[in-house]
Formats: structure tokens, C-alpha cells, sequence
């Protein structure tokens, strides 16, 4: 008679970009399976608990961390990146503008993850959220890919939080990435 071993993990994973671009709702319907047009936001930092199980002997809970509103400061504090160990920086792809901000959110989180001279580098993806409406003015797909590249970003995905379209795929993406480090 033996046990087998079981694994768990726990993984901060941040969820950043310009107000409004749909964070919240992309951790609803990926954690509660909902959308809600509702647009509320909050002060603070708010975060929702993804329990996957993985594989039969490993899980992962996942904290997503929402920055809730903070958008203004356009910056965040040292705590909210602490230990986090991935990341998504999310865009509307109907507001070019946001596209253009991904750069500053990911520059921030880059810039706030060492300690000291120390870098850390962490897996983070890009999301174009909102493929469900018209989105003429969204950059085309070899100018989204050549941007990921210039920034660095591990990967990047087309969703949509209401139609429920690549979010389950670019958070396995992104647990991938993120097993590969632990
Ligand atoms: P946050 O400020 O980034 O957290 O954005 P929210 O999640 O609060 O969403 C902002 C607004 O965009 C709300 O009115 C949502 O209903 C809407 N929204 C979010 N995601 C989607 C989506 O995938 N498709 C559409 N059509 N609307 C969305
Ligand atoms: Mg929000």
C-alpha cells in the first residue's frame, strides 16, 4: 500500500491594463463563469481564487489579482507585484489606446518585480479582450505579434469575456509558463 503524491500549487498571477478594458470581467467569467454588463469599479485591489485541477496529482489555485480601479494612477505599488509569479496585461480591442498602455503596464511590472540590482523575470501574456464587438481600429495581428516581441511578452490571445472566447486557453497558456519556472 502506498500514497500518491499529491502537488499543490499556489500562484499570484496580476491582471493589469487601462480602465475598462474588461479585467473584472474576464475574472468572472473565468472564475464564476458569468458576465455581467454591470460596469462597477471598485477602489482597491480585489482578488478571486481559480482552483484547476491540473493533472490528476497536481493542483493549482490560481489568485488573480485585480487591480480594481487603480487604473488612474497608472502605476502601481511594489506589494501589489510581490511574488507574483505571472501575469496578464489585458487591452480593449476596440481602443487602440489601450493597446498603446500595454507597453507602460508591462514596462511597470518589469520594472517593479526585482529587488535591488535583482531582476526576476515572470511569465506575461497580452490579451485583445472584447473580439465579440466591431473592432476596426484593433492593430492587425503581424502588428500585435511584432509588438509582443519588442516588449517581450510571452504570448498573446484574442478573448472575449462575454462570449467566453480564449480565456480558459491563454491562463492554461499562461500556467504552462508558469509550471515550466516552479
Ligand atoms: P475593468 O475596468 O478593466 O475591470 O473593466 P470591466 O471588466 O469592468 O469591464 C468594462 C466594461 O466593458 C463593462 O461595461 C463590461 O460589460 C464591458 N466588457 C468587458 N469585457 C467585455 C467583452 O469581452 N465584450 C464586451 N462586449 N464587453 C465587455
Ligand atoms: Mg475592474
Amino acid at each position: 500500500e502506498f500514497e500518491v503524491e499529491k502537488t499543490e500549487h499556489i500562484f499570484k498571477i496580476l491582471v493589469v491594463g487601462d480602465i475598462a478594458t474588461g479585467k473584472t470581467c474576464l475574472i468572472k467569467r473565468y472564475v464564476h463563469g458569468i458576465f455581467t454588463n454591470s460596469y462597477k469599479s471598485t477602489i482597491g485591489v480585489e482578488f478571486a481564487l481559480k482552483v484547476i485541477q491540473w493533472q490528476p496529482n497536481v493542483e493549482v489555485q490560481l489568485q488573480l489579482w485585480d487591480i480594481a480601479g487603480q487604473e488612474r494612477f497608472t502605476s502601481m505599488t511594489r506589494v501589489f507585484y510581490k511574488e507574483a509569479v505571472g501575469a496578464v496585461v489585458v487591452f480593449d480591442a476596440t481602443r487602440p489606446a489601450t493597446f498603446t498602455a500595454a507597453a507602460k503596464w508591462k514596462a511597470d511590472i518589469d520594472g517593479k518585480l526585482g529587488v535591488g540590482h535583482e531582476i526576476r523575470k515572470i511569465p506575461i501574456i497580452l490579451l485583445a479582450n472584447k473580439i465579440d464587438l466591431d473592432h476596426p481600429d484593433m492593430p492587425d495581428k503581424q502588428t500585435i505579434q511584432r509588438f509582443c516581441e519588442d516588449h517581450k511578452f510571452d504570448g498573446w490571445f484574442e478573448t472575449s469575456a462575454k462570449e467566453n472566447i480564449g480565456i480558459d486557453q491563454s491562463m492554461k497558456f499562461l500556467v504552462s509558463e508558469v509550471l515550466e519556472d516552479a
